[in-house]
């Protein structure tokens, strides 16, 4: 994909919306900009909640779009809208007039924008606040971020976005959208704006992809559980991925995709507390020194415990068994197999209709007829623990001082899966043993 040698050793800085939140916010991503020349592409989100109680600008664009499809005035969305960007352009003494593109904006969305057009609004509109802020030029993301009539992002990206921030300058490219072969305005899902920052990273061959954010990284684990949780140093693209998958949510799923493709590696950081070196995202990195770098814990899952005689020299058991949940459309997480045992783990989410109704006796009752097992135990009530770190079991000892953390706060292990991975280790617990497992495994690892 294109790249212009002026891009190499440059920096791709994304700023997420309590980062821009205010003019306050906004002067301390300037104060992060000018401290450093390689960060030449800026890509921000909408203004996020300023406070608490406040109101993200993303979420109010939709709410304008509501009452503008039902050709309702926006009356007081609008003003607020709008209130936030004016107050915020007066207090940092930019010379930008908005007005004119305030008062647009508000016409096409009471005519009926589509809800990707007002969402959009967010970014592109303080894209242009941040640009005056910062004297970089603006790049419409709408001109360089291209999607296919599939809705997929255009691999033409690339190279719209090389050639179009092929000067020497700094640029600030909106996140969240890009336009559809028709002209049309289309966003990523919510939270988008790291997958531009992602792809722009990509675009340009940047050594390093900086996410600001309003934590100082990724969390060894939920600080809900544990306070004190340490930010991770270092975790490779992967080790992330294990961790989101199991409800760490740091960044958009489809950022690391981008990146990972050029082995960019992405730096969560916090705006509030520029100093702190964050968490580097990495494709590769040396487990010696810390063979656990998270802990994930979610609840909500059903295991299903099948046994049978002799199961393991009966061919095809298994795929009778999968085969009854695929016939009523139950995805599973995780199959752990024993001598004469099988068990299948759900998520609850999967195991009701779309009418609210269980779909678990069903279940049992197909595999009786499929399989003729012994006996069936339903065990709802479980929580996942996902213990993630890269070749963790080839470091000697690392499942034994798991399970010995466990046992020491006595939590009984229902439940084990050393995932294929070698990447970490999933016990199930009940789901009131949850946060005492967690906080077991944070103690023994952190
Ligand atoms: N403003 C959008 C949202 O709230 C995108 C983003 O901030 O990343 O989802």
């Amino acid at each position: 994909m294109g790249t212009g040698p002026a891009a190499r050793g440059m920096k791709v800085a994304k700023f997420g919306g309590t980062s821009v939140a205010t003019a306050a916010q906004l002067l301390k991503v300037k104060a992060i900009v000018d401290a450093d020349p390689a960060r030449r592409f800026i890509v921000p989100s909408a203004p996020g909640k300023a406070t608490s109680s406040d109101t993200k600008i993303t979420d109010l664009l939709y709410l304008a779009q509501q009452l503008g499809a039902k050709r309702q005035p926006l009356g007081q969305v609008w003003e607020q809208i709008a209130g936030r960007f004016l107050t915020i352009v007066a207090e940092l003494g930019v010379a930008l007039d908005l007005a004119p593109e305030l008062a647009a904006t508000r016409k096409r969305i009471e005519s009926g924008a589509s809800p990707d057009y007002a969402a959009s609004r967010g970014e592109a509109i303080h894209g242009r606040v941040v640009a005056a802020l910062l004297g970089a030029e603006y790049v419409d993301a709408a001109e360089v971020v291209a999607f296919d009539r599939a809705g997929r992002l255009d691999a033409k990206t690339f190279t719209l976005i090389a050639q179009r921030c092929a000067g020497p300058g700094r640029y600030v490219i909106p996140g969240f959208y890009g336009a559809t072969p028709t002209g049309e305005i289309k966003t990523f899902s919510r939270g988008g704006s790291d997958v531009t920052g992602a792809v722009v990273a990509n675009a340009l061959d940047v050594s390093l992809y900086e996410n600001w954010t309003d934590v100082s990284g990724v969390l060894m684990t939920d600080p809900r559980v544990v306070p004190e949780a340490k930010p991770i140093v270092e975790i490779t693209y992967r080790e992330l991925r294990e961790l989101s998958y199991m409800g760490a949510s740091v960044l958009h799923e489809e950022a690391v995709f981008p990146v990972r493709d050029k082995g960019i590696p992405i730096n969560i950081r916090n705006t509030n507390k520029p100093d702190d070196p964050g968490t580097m995202i990495v494709a590769e990195r040396d487990a010696g020194h810390q063979v656990v770098v998270g802990i994930a814990g979610t609840k909500g899952f059903t295991v299903v415990n099948v046994e049978k005689a002799l199961m393991n020299a009966e061919v095809g058991f298994g795929r009778r068994l999968l085969d009854v949940f695929e016939r009523v459309s139950v995805s599973f997480e995780h199959t752990p197999t024993g001598i004469d045992t099988m068990s299948v783990v759900i998520s609850d989410k999967q195991l009701v209709d779309g009418n609210g109704v269980s779909k678990i006796d069903q279940i049992v009752e197909d595999i009786q007829g499929a399989v003729k097992p012994d006996a069936i135990k339903v065990v709802p009530g479980m929580a996942l623990i996902a213990t993630v770190g890269q070749g963790m079991n080839h470091a000697i000892g690392t499942a034994s001082r798991l399970f010995t953390a466990l046992a020491k706060a006595r939590v009984n292990v229902r439940m084990i899966d050393q995932g294929s991975s070698e990447q970490n280790i999933i016990v199930g617990v009940t789901e009131g043993d949850l946060a005492i497992a967690i906080r077991a495994i944070y103690n023994e690892f952190a």
